[in-house]
C-alpha cells in the first residue's frame, strides 16, 4: 500500500476556524496513528481575501494546538520543510497550468468564451423554468475556426473541465458508499479563469497529486465537490486518493456553525484561557469518540486510540459546557509550574486593566494554586476567584457585607469580635483549622449561625460572597492583611 501522506490545506482568508482546526486534528491523528506524514499546504490563491496576517493566526495556532506537520511551511512566512513542495499554491501557478494544458490537449478541457453576462442571463433562464442552473455547453463543440474567430476579436477564454454524464462512486471511510450523477455537478466545471487564475477545484486536486496525498479526510461540507475532483484525477491519469468527510459542527439548536452566529475562532477561546489540552480533546470528540466512557484523551492517548472509520455520520453538536468541563478537567491535571505560567498572562492583563493591583511573584501564584484549581472553568478566571489577594484593597458594599439574617449592629459586632479573636490566636495560631475553630467557638457563644459570621469575614476579606475556602485564604493572604482588611470593613460600616 502507498504510504499514508494526509494534509490540511487552509486558505489564509481568516482565523483559524473550530471547523478548521477540528480537520486537521483529525487528520494529524490519522498520520500519526499510522505512522504516516502531515502536510500542511496554504491554499492562497484567492489574493483578494487572504493576508499574511491570517496566516499567521493559523499556523500558530495550530502550532499552539500541539499538532506539528512533517511537511509545509514551518513558520509563518518561514522556509519550508518536505521534498513535495511549494506548499503554497501562490508557488505552484505553473504546475497548474501544465496540467491545464495536459487537459486542453488531450481534449478533457475546452476554451469557454462566454462572458459573465452571457452565464448570467443563462442562469436566469434556467432558474425561470425552474431549473437548477447547469453550464449548456454552448462552447463545448467549437471547431477550431470559431475557436480562432473569437480570439481574433480579443476574447479571453476560461478553461472548462468536461463533466460528461454517468455516475460517481466512491467508497467514504466515514459516509459508506457514495454515488452520485455527474447531471447534478452543474456542466462542465471552469477550472481556469479567463485571467488565467486557476480554481480551487482544479488545485487542490493537481497538487493532491504532485504530492502524493493518500487521505484526503476534510469537512462534509465538500462532500459535492468530491466527485468533481475524482473526475479530474481520473482526466490527469492519477489514482485518486481515499475520501473521508467529517461530520458538520452545529449549533445545539442544530444550525450549522458559522462565523457570524458562533465563536469560531480558534484565538478566541486561547484568549479566553481554554487550554490546548482541553481544545484538543474537545475538538476530538466533535464527531469520534472511543466507544467507551472514555473522554478525557491526552493527544498521545487520541494518537494511540484514533479510528477514522468511528467517525460518525450525523452533525456533531458543540457543546459549550462540555468544553468547559473538558477545560476545568485538564487545569486540575496540569503540574504546578506549568499551571502558575500559564496563568501569568491572565493576571497581567488583570493587572494592566486595573482589575488588580499588581503582578504577583510565580511563587504567590504557586501558594494559592490549591484554593483555586479547581475553581478555574478557564484560564480567564483567575481575576474573578483570586484576584482579591492581589489587591491593596477589595471593594466593600456594606450591603454585600451585611448577612442576610443579619443587620448592620450584627455585622459590625460581628466582624469586632471575629477581628479579636484573630488577633488573640496570635502569629502561632493563624493557621486554618485553628482558626475555624476559634471563630466557630465565638459564633457558638454569642448565638450566631456560624454560616452569618463567617459570610461578614468573607466579604470583608475578599468583596465577594463566592470565594475559595475561607481559613485557607485567611492564611493565604496572612495575618497582617486579614486584621487589616476586617478592620477596614468595621470601618465601612461605621461610615456607612
Ligand atoms: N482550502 C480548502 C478549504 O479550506 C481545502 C479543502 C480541502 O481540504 O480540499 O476548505
Amino acid at each position: 500500500m502507498a504510504p499514508i501522506r494526509v494534509r490540511i490545506a487552509p486558505s489564509p482568508t481568516g482565523p483559524l476556524h473550530i471547523g478548521t482546526a477540528r480537520t486537521a486534528l483529525f487528520n494529524f491523528l490519522f498520520a500519526r496513528h499510522h505512522g504516516g506524514t502531515f502536510i500542511l499546504r496554504l491554499e492562497d490563491t484567492d489574493q483578494a481575501r487572504s493576508t499574511a496576517a491570517f496566516e499567521k493566526d493559523i499556523v500558530d495556532n495550530l502550532h499552539w494546538l500541539g499538532l506539528s506537520w512533517d511537511e509545509g511551511p514551518a513558520v509563518a512566512g518561514g522556509e519550508e520543510r518536505g521534498s513535495y513542495g511549494p506548499y503554497r499554491q501562490m508557488e505552484r501557478l505553473e504546475r497548474y497550468a501544465e496540467a491545464a494544458e495536459q487537459l486542453l490537449r488531450e481534449d478533457r478541457a475546452y476554451p469557454c468564451y462566454c462572458t459573465p453576462d452571457e452565464l448570467e442571463a443563462e442562469r436566469r433562464r434556467q432558474e425561470a423554468t425552474g431549473q437548477s442552473p447547469s453550464y449548456s455547453g454552448r462552447c463545448a463543440r467549437l471547431t477550431a475556426v470559431e475557436r480562432r474567430t473569437r480570439e481574433a476579436e480579443g476574447l479571453r477564454p476560461a478553461i472548462r473541465f468536461r463533466i460528461g454524464p454517468g455516475t460517481v462512486a466512491f467508497d467514504d471511510a466515514v459516509r459508506g458508499r457514495v454515488e452520485i450523477d455527474t447531471a447534478v455537478l452543474g456542466g462542465d466545471l471552469v477550472i481556469v479563469r479567463a485571467d488565467g487564475t486557476p480554481l480551487y477545484h482544479f488545485t487542490v486536486v493537481v497538487d493532491d497529486a504532485a504530492m502524493a496525498v493518500s487521505d484526503v479526510i476534510r469537512g462534509e461540507d465538500h462532500l459535492s465537490n468530491t466527485p468533481k475532483h475524482i473526475l479530474l484525477f481520473r482526466a490527469l491519469g492519477h489514482p485518486e486518493p481515499r475520501f473521508a468527510h467529517l461530520p458538520l459542527i452545529l449549533n445545539p439548536d442544530r444550525s450549522k456553525m458559522s462565523k457570524r452566529k458562533s465563536q469560531t475562532a480558534i484565538d478566541d477561546y486561547v484568549a479566553e484561557g481554554y487550554v490546548r489540552e482541553a481544545l484538543v480533546n474537545f475538538l476530538a470528540l466533535l464527531g469520534w469518540s472511543t466507544g467507551t466512557e472514555d473522554e478525557i484523551l491526552s493527544l498521545d492517548e487520541l494518537i494511540e486510540r484514533f479510528d477514522l472509520g468511528a467517525v460518525q455520520k450525523g452533525g456533531a453538536v458543540f457543546d459549550r459546557q462540555r468544553l468547559e468541563w473538558l477545560n476545568g478537567q485538564w487545569i486540575r491535571r496540569l503540574e504546578d509550574d506549568d499551571l502558575v505560567e500559564r496563568l501569568l498572562p491572565f493576571l497581567e492583563a488583570d493587572a494592566v486593566a486595573g482589575r488588580i493591583d499588581r503582578v504577583p511573584a510565580a511563587a504567590e501564584v504557586e501558594a494559592i494554586l490549591p484554593l483555586v484549581r479547581e475553581r478555574l472553568p478557564v484560564l480567564g478566571s483567575i481575576g474573578d476567584v483570586a484576584g482579591f489577594f492581589f489587591c491593596e484593597e477589595v471593594g466593600l458594599d456594606p450591603s454585600v457585607l451585611i448577612p442576610k439574617r443579619w443587620d448592620r449592629a450584627t455585622t459590625h459586632d460581628g466582624l469586632q469580635a471575629a477581628r479579636a479573636t484573630v488577633e488573640a490566636a496570635g502569629a502561632s495560631g493563624f493557621e486554618a483549622e485553628r482558626l475555624e475553630a476559634g471563630l466557630r467557638a465565638l459564633a457558638e457563644e454569642r448565638g450566631w449561625k456560624a454560616g452569618d459570621l463567617f459570610m461578614a469575614i468573607r466579604v470583608a476579606l475578599t468583596g465577594k460572597t463566592a470565594t475559595p475556602p475561607l481559613f485557607e485564604s485567611m492564611v493565604a493572604l496572612g495575618r497582617e492583611q486579614t486584621l487589616e482588611r476586617l478592620a477596614r470593613a468595621i470601618d465601612t460600616l461605621e461610615e456607612a
